[in-house]
């Protein structure tokens, strides 16, 4: 078997921060023909319930009950809680069956992100080749060139220091919850309406919330940074040295501006998984390229030679099927 040795078969990964991005992964070797390799990135997060404080619940029930919001008629608790933009927003308690049905949103949304990319290696890398002979001519051979297909798992772990992050989940009332990378809530788990002005028009998008804020969790930034957008970098340039209130709003919150998302630019930007849409393109395939070369167990000059040809792997968003070449022999 060629080339097993210039494989790790397992990378760990443990944040070295609370905000830092980590996650696991499997590089399994084919060892069957018509079979791809794989690479599987594996992420583990905690979540926890953030239920309200005890001792303002009463208030706080009444107050959003004057608001003409539902609160819940078997005695939960209900309270406030800030999202993404400060906004304080009601809240209630947790109970089994919602939580469940939270959980299982996510993990739907999180296999959004499975079997989505195959990775085409450049024609002088060679590690991923099986070389079988030719049994008609002893001399001969045959080799097959693999591809390696992207998967993802999501392992919802019960303990805060196993998992790679940890991520708060509020049971909202309030509708317009903005979340963020480490703070989730009740809606995420349904798809968010967006529509928004592109350079061809107007554009209208649907987005799994969670299978976003997934892509942030695996190094993603939003689609306007990763494509260097203009509108994105002068939203940067001001998110560093100016007063946010003096920005107009789209522009406002440095890469995490609407600008950012896609707005004002093509609508390929807009609909993305890291704008406010629902697609997947070559670029969000990253995590794994970068990963696959954290798999390689080559000599440093070996391995400054694969990482300069870098740009020449390919990306495939529709299955990539091994190449067979063969060499007759003499
Ligand atoms: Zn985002």
């Amino acid at each position: 078997m060629m080339g097993w040795t210039h494989f790790n078969k397992s990378v760990t990964a443990v944040p070295e921060t609370a905000w830092d991005v980590a996650y696991d992964s499997e590089f399994e070797k084919s060892v069957f023909n018509d079979k791809n390799h794989t690479l599987k990135l594996k992420l583990r997060i905690h979540f926890r319930q953030i239920n309200p404080n005890q001792l303002t619940a009463p208030m706080a029930r009444v107050i959003a009950q004057t608001q003409g919001m539902t609160v819940p008629a078997d005695g939960r608790n209900v309270g406030v809680y800030p999202d993404a933009d400060d906004a304080a927003k009601f809240i209630k308690e947790w109970n089994t069956a919602e939580w469940l049905n939270f959980i299982n949103g996510v993990k739907a949304q999180a296999s959004l992100w499975n079997g989505k990319f195959w990775l085409i290696p450049p024609d002088d890398f060679s590690y991923f080749d099986i070389e079988t002979a030719n049994w008609t001519n002893k001399s001969g051979k045959t080799i097959t060139r693999m591809n390696v297909k992207c998967e993802f798992e999501l392992e919802v772990v019960p303990y805060a220091p196993y998992a790679h992050r940890a991520i708060d989940v509020v049971n909202l009332i309030s509708p317009n919850f903005r979340s963020h990378d480490r703070l989730y809530s009740t809606d995420d788990t349904t798809n968010s309406n967006y529509t928004r002005q592109g350079t061809g028009g107007t554009v209208s998008t649907t987005q799994p919330t969670i299978a976003h804020e997934i892509g942030h969790a695996l190094g993603l930034p939003h689609i306007g940074v990763t494509r260097g957008r203009s509108q994105c970098q002068l939203a940067m340039v001001w998110g560093k040295g100016m007063p946010q209130n003096a920005i107009p709003a789209l522009w406002r919150g440095g890469s995490n501006a609407d600008v950012c998302y896609g707005t004002f630019s093509a609508t390929g930007d807009i609909n993305n998984i890291m704008g406010f849409g629902n697609n997947f393109d070559t670029e969000n395939a990253s995590p794994w390229l970068d990963r696959m070369f954290l798999h390689m167990n080559v000599g440093q000059q070996e391995y400054i030679r694969i990482l300069s040809s870098m740009s020449k792997w390919q990306i495939s968003l529709t299955p990539a099927l091994p190449m067979t070449m063969v060499f007759p022999g003499s």
